[in-house]
């Protein structure tokens, strides 16, 4: 706390991200990376970008990652985005197209940087309900509001909207944006992306951190009708002109070129998804089927909190949120069949 804190630094209260402990013996599967190193296509590219040419500043408009993106999904460039991890991008796209005079709306339960960038940006916000089972029935979207936003597949429950859920969406709120953050969309869902060109409302945002494996590296992107992606720029340029810098967009440019290595890794996370859902299910865990590279379980006898301690002393950790109607839930990022077999022995240890 100062004096001298400015009136909107008070009243913040900062998005806390999961650990990244100091120990490297933890089996960690709390933030939702990859288990997975990228491809080694990246490193190249990263290693041939080492050198003098580093004195110089970056493409301010990343243009040849706009393209290789724009490509890889048949878009035009104009129609891309990025940024410096997708958490950025996200507070672009608050600032640039959410602060109007109506509030903004997202589920009870999503990804708890949506408030923060509220406050940050002076956004009102109201909370819709998911169901009991934690779908996000789309009817009830249809309100008077200032711009809509929900992660798909949802974060923290892995819950999967259809495509064609969104498209009517999209038709019922043509007067504001509405934006799918698909940060985990590689998983086990059909991208959004495809609808861009009949929707100039929509905007679509991913990242290179969970399916590409390049959390390190901060990459995300957004997809959307020029006009929208121009708005995200003229933010951008007031802010910080170069987000990309030259290894960042030289790794991701490598990362959607190596399509082959990007599918084998995303296939292994998958089965493992699913391997790991039916072992907790026979430890006593119930939990929404997943479209992401987590789970949201429950254990009918024992507390999540209380798991999620002895999981930690157990050398696993994983993420548990003292939050209303999910408290006794714990999301648990999938690792490689040896650190879900480490969890599982150290959950049967436990109980
Ligand atoms: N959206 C959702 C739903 C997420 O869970 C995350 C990861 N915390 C992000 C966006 C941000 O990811 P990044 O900044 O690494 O691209």
């Amino acid at each position: 706390m100062s004096r001298y804190w400015s009136k909107v630094v008070h009243e913040l209260s900062p998005y806390v991200p999961g650990e990244q402990p100091k120990l490297d013996n933890l089996v960690k599967l709390n933030t939702n990376e990859n288990p997975y190193g990228p491809s080694p296509e990246v490193i190249r590219a990263i290693e041939a970008e080492l050198g003098d040419g580093l004195r110089l500043y970056p493409d301010p408009s990343s243009s040849r990652l706009r393209q290789t993106v724009a490509d890889y999904y048949g878009l035009q460039a104009e129609q891309v985005f990025v940024g410096n991890g997708s958490d950025e991008v996200l507070a672009h796209l608050f600032n640039a197209l959410f602060q109007h005079q109506a509030s903004i709306l997202f589920p009870d339960i999503t990804y708890s940087f949506y408030p923060v960038y509220c406050a940050l940006y002076g956004i009102e916000y109201r909370c819709v309900p998911l169901a009991d089972d934690f779908s996000l029935q789309v009817k009830d979207y249809v309100q008077a509001n200032g711009g809509i936003i929900f992660p798909n597949p949802n974060a923290p429950t892995g819950c999967l909207l259809p495509l064609a859920d969104i498209e009517w969406l999209l038709q019922h709120n043509a007067d504001s944006v509405v934006v799918v953050d698909e940060a985990y969309i590689d998983f086990g869902g059909e991208s959004a992306v495809t609808l861009i060109d009949r929707y100039p409302n929509l905007l679509v945002t991913q990242t290179l951190s969970k399916s590409r494996s390049l959390a390190g590296l901060r990459v995300g992107l957004a997809f959307g009708h020029v006009d929208l992606i121009e708005g995200l720029i003229r933010v951008k340029d007031s802010f910080n002109s170069y987000p990309m810098d030259r290894l960042a967009a030289a790794g991701a440019v490598a990362a959607f070129e190596d399509k082959d290595y990007f599918e084998a890794s995303r296939d292994k996370v998958i089965a493992s998804r699913e391997q790991l859902s039916r072992e907790l299910s026979q430890l006593g865990f119930d939990m929404p089927p997943s479209a992401a590279n987590f789970v949201f379980a429950r254990h009918s006898q024992h507390g999540a909190a209380q798991l999620a301690t002895a999981l930690r002393q157990h050398g696993v950790i994983v993420r548990h949120f003292h939050q209303p109607r999910i408290d006794q839930y714990l999301r648990i990022t999938i690792g490689t069949p040896e650190q879900n077999k480490a969890l599982l022995t150290a959950l049967q240890q436990i109980f």
